[in-house]
């Protein structure tokens, strides 16, 4: 049985797949004592502020009360990424939502040219419902539920730190020290980790959560980076935070902001008290100081005083994320860019996943580390798969960045052919096999037809569903984005 577990790093990948842990082994009546060190020196990555709908279940598997998660991470909604740009001039969302007729709508082809109205706006309520900054759902709906699926844009820093406090009031321990050295046994398991205070730290599965540094995992086990490099360009973001008392935008939006630039693209996020906005570029293409001055040149002089923070970073997978008695999560065990917002879930799966295969591991461990492997290079490609989509389906030449990632050897072979074949018609449930995907049909539709991509002839009737009752219900009933904010914190002063 597992009956200790050592954390190592307190970031987001620390804090929440100890709580996640913690929670699991509680409720099934298991004494594993977690303990997470980390340092007090190396400052967590302190992006991450955008989230998928799963988030919700996550933060509810912990116990952490969903208005606890508003105020503290000064969380609002996501309903969805309005892409702008990735075609020139032109505008996409990629919602939560799918409206379906009761029969099929999967003999969509040449959408736009076919009708004066967009793809999005006929399959998803949020669309329309974003443009008048509708929130997903009130305050009389319970919480984690609403009218509408969604998930949240949020504090990183701010979350982990709440999170650090909710787990040692459930009986986390928690040690603030440096991991400084990593005993492995010559099976290649860990026996202990050595922190700078003088302790030495054992148990029985460690999980490297120290971020790109992947002390244990890539350091002490030697576990190689495999590269995505070739299908993913961008390696640097610049990232600023612009408060609100320095700029205030006319509302509080409910979805991320995806406009692609000449070397990459950038994120808009709207926080309670500020804006995050960065720059995610290929160093081959731009320097870091025309990154910075291209991100305040768009946002305006209002940001020439504010910091920027540089962050490097490489898409790829180590080629193990399990080997041992060490699982990493986070960024040790890999990345993939943000423009899906897919960091924070695949630590919520790992977290999962993890949890659920304790008692293999104690009665199977080579089994359990070989299957995990296995789901998680899977879940790894299908978010790849997905993300190289946005860049080469694009139309854009413009720039030696655009022409470089919309180039043949940028489409990555598992998509190859499903393009050719999405060239004619959309996708459908049969080109994504397995259950249970982050990005499937659904997903794949919006962009392709964002994009413009699907250019075959359109065979029998398209079938739109009629939104006009549930978008005038919803508007009558759901409460504005700032207006549902304002409760929150009024809510928050009185407790
Ligand atoms: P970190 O935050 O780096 O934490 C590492 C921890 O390990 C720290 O506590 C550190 O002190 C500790 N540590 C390191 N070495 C040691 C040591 N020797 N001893 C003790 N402790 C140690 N994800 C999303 O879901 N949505 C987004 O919008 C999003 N945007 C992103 C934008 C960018 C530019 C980048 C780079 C990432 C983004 N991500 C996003 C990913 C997300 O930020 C990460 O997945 C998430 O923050 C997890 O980070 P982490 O905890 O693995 O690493």
């Amino acid at each position: 049985m597992v009956q200790s577990i050592l954390v190592v790093g307190g970031g987001s990948a620390g804090w929440i797949t100890a709580n996640l842990l913690n929670a699991h082994c509680q409720r099934a009546g298991r004494k594993t004592q977690i303990t997470l060190v980390e340092s007090p020196d190396i400052p967590t990555i302190g992006v991450g502020e955008a989230t998928v709908p799963t988030i919700r279940r996550t933060l509810n598997d912990i116990g952490l009360p969903e208005q606890d998660v508003l105020v503290s991470a000064e969380a609002t909604f996501k309903t969805l990424i309005r892409f702008k740009d990735w075609n020139l001039g032109e505008s996409y969302d990629h919602p939560f939502d799918r409206r379906r007729r009761p029969q099929t709508d999967s003999s969509v082809g040449r959408w736009s040219a076919q009708n004066n109205l967009s793809f999005d706006r006929s399959f998803s309520a949020l669309t329309q419902l974003a443009d008048h900054n509708i929130a997903p759902k009130s305050p009389r709906h319970p919480q984690y539920q609403g009218s509408f699926p969604y998930a949240y844009h949020l504090d990183a820093i701010k979350l982990a730190n709440r999170l650090a406090a909710f787990g040692r009031e459930r009986g986390i321990l928690q040690t603030l020290a440096n991991v400084t050295d990593v005993a492995v046994s010559p099976e290649g398991l860990i026996e202990s980790v050595q922190t700078d205070r003088g302790e030495t730290l054992t148990a029985d599965l460690y999980i490297d959560c120290t971020g790109f540094r992947s002390a244990l995992l890539g350091g002490a086990l030697g576990v190689k980076m495999k590269s995505f490099a070739k299908y993913l360009l961008c390696d640097r973001a610049v990232t600023m935070r612009i408060p609100y008392d320095v700029h205030t935008p006319p509302r509080i939006l409910t979805y991320t902001q995806a406009t692609a630039r000449a070397a990459g693209w950038q994120w808009d996020i709207n926080l309670q008290t500020r804006r995050g906005i960065g720059y995610v570029y290929s160093s081959s293409f731009l320097s870091d100081d025309a990154a910075e001055a291209a991100l305040r040149q768009h946002e305006g002089p209002h940001s020439d005083t504010l910091e920027a923070r540089h962050i490097r970073f490489a898409s790829g997978k180590r080629q193990l994320s399990w080997k041992g008695n060490c699982v990493a999560v986070g960024l040790s065990d890999g990345f993939l860019e943000p423009l899906e917002s897919s960091g924070l879930y695949l630590i919520e799966f790992a977290g999962l996943a993890i949890a659920t295969m304790l008692e293999d591991f104690s009665a199977a461990p080579q089994a359990t580390a070989r299957y995990y492997n296995r789901i998680t290079d899977e879940l790894y490609d299908e978010i790849l798969g997905f993300l190289n989509l946005h860049y080469v389906t694009s139309k854009r030449r413009d720039t030696p960045f655009w022409r470089a990632a919309t180039a043949d050897d940028a489409v990555l072979d598992d998509l190859r052919d499903r393009l050719e074949l999405w060239k004619r018609r959309s996708p459908t449930q049969f080109d994504f096999p397995g259950a249970d995907r982050l990005f499937a049909q659904d997903s794949y539709e919006f962009v392709l037809h964002g994009m413009k991509y699907v250019d075959g002839p359109v065979s029998g009737q398209i079938q739109v569903p009629d939104m006009r009752e549930l978008i005038a219900k919803s508007r009558g009933e759901l409460p504005e984005h700032d207006a549902f904010l304002a409760l929150v914190k009024r809510a928050a002063a009185r407790a």
